[in-house]
């Protein structure tokens, strides 16, 4: 029997009212009412009746907009970015709003000024970040689809450790207007969702030109179509600096099964060596916190959001800014100023934009050879809650596998291939700029 969008919603916020994973900053109350309206006047878009969760850094008309900071409290936008609009054009009905690192900025929602996600594989463990409550709220049945943004990571670590399947697209595939930015050059929206196929309708929706963004590309990518069950003939490319020190046994054997699985298909696999993956981290970390250091620049009380008291405008912006911003986003701010300061913006931050150079040009010649490239998404399974939080160097490493693609542009997707000790794996399959299509053909194979 076919269920009206407000039985499907209702089910949604049932599941959510007994939440205890701490996924959602805001429930909508306009969602009951959305989902009416499709019930009452009918809708023949893909998405019609469809339930979704949005990161709180993506703009919703009448919904706040936090970020995961207490800087933007009180703030509610009043457009909806892009990708909004193409879902609710869709027929989507937009569940809330979700937990996140503050403006993005960590891999384990712990970050955020409202407390952490927990992992619904493990409540003692952190979702991954910083898209940890989109990813967890589709782990957890409390939404069928949401949407994240991908950084340097951010949908495809949350993805592999709440074993969800999580699509960083190509650089200029998704529109970026309505996004509060973080680090411009590097970052996308991306999908979340329990399967491929899901995937692929989600992107067949959101992606695609927007005038509003300069970077926006048409790609004439036909996402859901692209989704043949076969392998056959396919090369894959094994890149060993993916496999480094570090990385936990259990998921180097799962992503090896991965591999043989598609080779068992007729796939082949060859090794690729991609010389200057080790100075991709280094080189992301001083390009991302440059950017953010810049973009963060206009919250000052004057414009958005919080503002502290001050006897006049330099007290008050320095002291919204000091009790807005969280202790992650200090740091990066002040890294990021100070590698773009003169005198030092030869040695860091130039240098860090040829080491992107370099490491694009890995990509392309690895490519240039095979379809796809594989490799662990995550080198560990989700750690505890509270384990390295305190260690930001430490917490930066467990980026070492994403961050490299957000350098290259090139689209990535995160699929469960296995467990260890009862937490998710995620296998990551990387392609070229604009073949989503092959990239997601290859993912199906997990389905
Ligand atoms: N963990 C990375 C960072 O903190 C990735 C963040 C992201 O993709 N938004 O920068």
């Amino acid at each position: 029997k076919e269920s009206s969008a407000e039985e499907v919603t209702s089910r949604y916020l049932e599941v959510i009212e007994k939440s205890k994973i701490n996924g959602y900053l805001t429930i909508s109350d306009k969602a009951f009412e959305q989902a009416k309206k499709i019930d009452k006047e009918g809708h023949e878009g893909p998405l019609a009746g469809v339930p979704i969760a949005i990161k709180d850094n993506i703009s919703v008309v009448g919904l706040p907009n936090s970020c995961g900071s207490k800087i933007l409290e009180g703030y509610v936008p009043p457009f909806n970015a892009h990708v909004i609009e193409k879902l609710l054009s869709a027929g989507a009905v937009i569940l809330g709003k979700t937990n996140m690192d503050e403006f993005a900025m960590g891999s384990s929602t712990e970050t955020s000024h409202f407390g952490p996600t927990a992992n619904p594989w493990d409540l003692e463990r952190v979702p991954g970040g910083s898209s940890g409550g989109s990813a967890a709220v589709v782990a957890a049945g409390e939404a069928p689809f949401a949407l994240g943004s991908d950084t340097g990571g951010s949908v495809r670590c949350p993805a592999s450790f709440c074993g969800v399947v999580g699509l960083k697209p190509t650089y200029g595939a998704v529109s970026r207007y309505g996004v509060v930015a973080y680090a411009n050059s590097l970052e996308q929206v991306g999908p979340l969702a329990n399967n491929v196929e899901d995937i692929a309708v989600l992107m067949d929706v959101i992606a695609g030109y927007d005038r509003r963004d300069s970077t926006s590309i048409d790609s004439k990518t036909e996402y859901l179509k692209a989704l043949v069950d076969d392998v056959k003939g396919l090369k894959i490319g094994v890149p060993k600096e993916f496999f480094g020190e570090g990385i936990h046994p259990d998921v180097e054997k799962a992503v090896w099964d991965a591999i043989h699985k598609c080779e068992s298909l007729e796939a082949t696999w060859e090794e690729v060596s991609m010389p200057h993956i080790k100075y991709a981290l280094a080189s992301y970390y001083i390009i991302a916190m440059s950017e953010a250091s810049s973009n963060l620049a206009r919250f000052d009380g004057t414009r958005y959001g919080f503002r502290a008291g001050g006897e006049n405008w330099h007290a008050m912006v320095s002291k919204t800014r000091a009790e807005g911003f969280g202790t992650e986003v200090k740091r990066r701010i002040l890294l990021g100023t100070y590698a773009l300061s003169a005198g030092y913006h030869d040695k860091y931050y130039l240098k860090a934009l040829k080491v992107r150079t370099l490491v694009k040009q890995d990509f392309d010649k690895a490519l240039s050879k095979v379809d796809l490239l594989m490799a662990p998404t995550m080198p560990n399974p989700a750690f505890k809650i509270g384990e390295k939080i305190e260690d930001p160097l430490t917490l930066y490493l467990s980026d070492i596998n994403t961050c490299p693609i957000n350098l290259a542009g090139v689209p990535s997707i995160s699929v469960p291939c296995g467990f260890t000790d009862g937490l998710p794996i995620g296998l990551q399959i990387m392609g070229k700029p604009f073949d989503e299509e092959t990239v997601l053909r290859a993912a199906y194979t997990f389905e």
